[in-house]
Formats: C-alpha cells, sequence, structure tokens
C-alpha cells in the first residue's frame, strides 16, 4: 500500500511503500519512538556521540542534532576515533569533520598512534591477531575513558538493528551468553561510575532504512568500508543473516523481538557478576588487566624484539 500520491522509494518489511517525505518522517519518528521507549535520553544530558564517518554515526548525529534543538539542555559533542587503517580511516573522518562542522557539533578525536604508540596498520605487522579483535578492544576502551574525561553522561552510538542481530548470533553461536546480557538499546549489566553509559537510539532502524535515510539527507557520499571487514567473523553472520532475510522476510526482526523479551532474564541473571577493574589503568576489566592493556604490553614486548 503507498503512503500517499507521491512516487515510493522504499518499501518497509510490514508491505507499507514510502515516498522520501513520508520515509523521512517515520524514520525519525521511530529514532525518537526508540528514544522515548527505552528511556535513552533523559531531559538534561551531556551527551557524547561516537562517529566514525560512516551513514550510521552520521545519521544518528543528525537526528540528535534536531533533539537537541528542541532540548536545549541535552547538549551534543563528537567523538571519533582514528584507528590508523590507511585509506580508509583517513577518508572516513574527513567526512566526519565536515559533517560536525555544518551541524556545529565540536568533534574529539583520539587516536592509536597517539594512545597506544602506533597505529593499528602497524600493530598488524607485529602481532599475530585478528584486526578486529584488537582493534574492537582498544576502540572500546578509548571511548570510555575518553567520554570519561569529556564528562559525558552518555555515549550514543550508531548501532542498527541489523548491527545487534548480527552480535546476537556471534554471542549464540560462541556460547557467549553472558556477553549477550549487556546487549540492548542501554547498554551495561548495572550502572557504575567508571562505565559511561551507552545507547543506541537507531536499536529499531534497519540497515536499510538507515542507509535510505543517510542516501536522502546526503549522508553517503562515497562507499567506504574497512579493509578487514572482509577478514571479520561478523561478515559472515552479515552475509548469512542477509540471506537468511532475503529468503524469510522478517528474521531480523524476529531476533531482536524474542532477544528483548529474553534480555531481562539475562539483566537479572547476571546483575551479580562482579566488575573488576585494572590494576594498570582502572577502567573496566573482566580480571585483573583490562583486555587493552594486556594487548598494550603485548605490543612493547613486540617493539623491544624488532
Ligand atoms: S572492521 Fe574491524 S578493523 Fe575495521 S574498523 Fe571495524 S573493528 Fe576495526
Ligand atoms: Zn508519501
Ligand atoms: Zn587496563
Amino acid at each position: 500500500m503507498n503512503c500517499c500520491n507521491e512516487k515510493p522509494i522504499i518499501s518497509l518489511e510490514a508491505g507499507q511503500k514510502l515516498c522520501k517525505g513520508h520515509f523521512i518522517e517515520y524514520f525519525e519518528n521511530k529514532v525518537f519512538k526508540t528514544i522515548r521507549q527505552f528511556n535513552l535520553i533523559d531531559k538534561e544530558e551531556i551527551l557524547g556521540v561516537a562517529i566514525s564517518g560512516g551513514k550510521d554515526s552520521l545519521s544518528l548525529l543528525s537526528i540528535l542534532k534536531k533533539l537537541s534543538e528542541q532540548n536545549p539542555k541535552v547538549i551534543l559533542t563528537a567523538i571519533a576515533i582514528n584507528e590508523g587503517i590507511g585509506g580508509y580511516r583517513d577518508k572516513s573522518l574527513i567526512t566526519a569533520q565536515k559533517f560536525c562542522d555544518k551541524l556545529g557539533v565540536k568533534l574529539n578525536v583520539y587516536s592509536y598512534e597517539n594512545e597506544f604508540g602506533m597505529p593499528l596498520d602497524q600493530m598488524l605487522k607485529i602481532l599475530d591477531v585478528k584486526p578486529c579483535t584488537i582493534c574492537g578492544i582498544f576502540r572500546r576502551y578509548l571511548l570510555n575513558k575518553k567520554s570519561k574525561e569529556l564528562g559525558f553522561t552518555k555515549l550514543a552510538t550508531g548501532h542498527n538493528l541489523d548491527d545487534e542481530c548480527q552480535i546476537i548470533l556471534m554471542n549464540q553461536f560462541k556460547n557467549n551468553i553472558q556477553a549477550s546480557a549487556r546487549l540492548g538499546p542501554k547498554v551495561g549489566i548495572k550502572e557504575n561510575p567508571n562505565f559511561v553509559p551507552r545507547v543506541k537510539p537507531l536499536y529499531l532502524c534497519t540497515e536499510k532504512e538507515v542507509t535510505t535515510y543517510a542516501f536522502l539527507n546526503g549522508i553517503l557520499d562515497v562507499f567506504n568500508e574497512c579493509p578487514n571487514v572482509a577478514k571479520s567473523y561478523r561478515a559472515q553472520v552479515r552475509d548469512m543473516l542477509n540471506d537468511f532475510e532475503a529468503k524469510f522476510p522478517g528474521t531480523k526482526y524476529s531476533i531482536i523481538n524474542s532477544f528483548l523479551q529474553t534480555l531481562p532474564d539475562l539483566k537479572s541473571r547476571f546483575k551479580n557478576a562482579k566488575v573488576n577493574f585494572c590494576k594498570s589503568c582502572g577502567e573496566p576489566a573482566a580480571k585483573d588487566k583490562c583486555n587493552a592493556c594486556k594487548y598494550a604490553d603485548k605490543l612493547e614486548k613486540a617493539k623491544i624484539a624488532i
């Protein structure tokens, strides 16, 4: 069924076809509704927005800017991590900076080179580790540490429904259920001053919807993907999931909806799990030392050995 007499540009999962204007309205309302439904953003926030220069995070920033204009007590600041991936992140950070300048949002950039002594490309030459493993550990570490330093009350990320489905399945496939207890639209098993809460306003938006929104708003200028993506476990799960969705439409929504029903039980099951703090840096850690410090030590040893 068409929304109006205008030419439709997208078919939603439920079968409805929307024109440009109605789609933008639908998408923005969906994000605002998600924020209200899961109580993601309070009336007063110093809200960090993690951006990469990609379609998800810039679409998110654009919508949150509208929200902060309606509610000036929500103060936005963007944060980006430069992992040091030649030919990729340098370009996307230029896009990110231009976009932030256009919106009048301050962007803070932190690099692996400054924080850990070398860019990711170089780390991968001296350590035998999967790119996304070390990259993800250092990124999460820096985002949390720098969010605290910048005084963020929350950090919003551009994770969409597809991203969440992928990680739910990855945790299932790897029997890592405790990690799933830390998922959901608001991240963190328990509130802790050492951990800046993370919120995902695009939680119920599919990749297709975000891509369409980004395209219609001129955000999606050049398609730019990390060269390490193809080597990742996540990419295999993503392709499998997309294949399944094409054969059985609605699969992704079913995964999220069933997950949201079980999430309260999961959170309650692990609510007493002890949170440790790294003896070296004080950041949250699974054991005595956080994974970022463990990898930083390995890098130091490898550098000495060269
Ligand atoms: S795809 Fe992997 S290596 Fe590339 S930015 Fe993402 S986590 Fe880092
Ligand atoms: Zn319409
Ligand atoms: Zn540490």
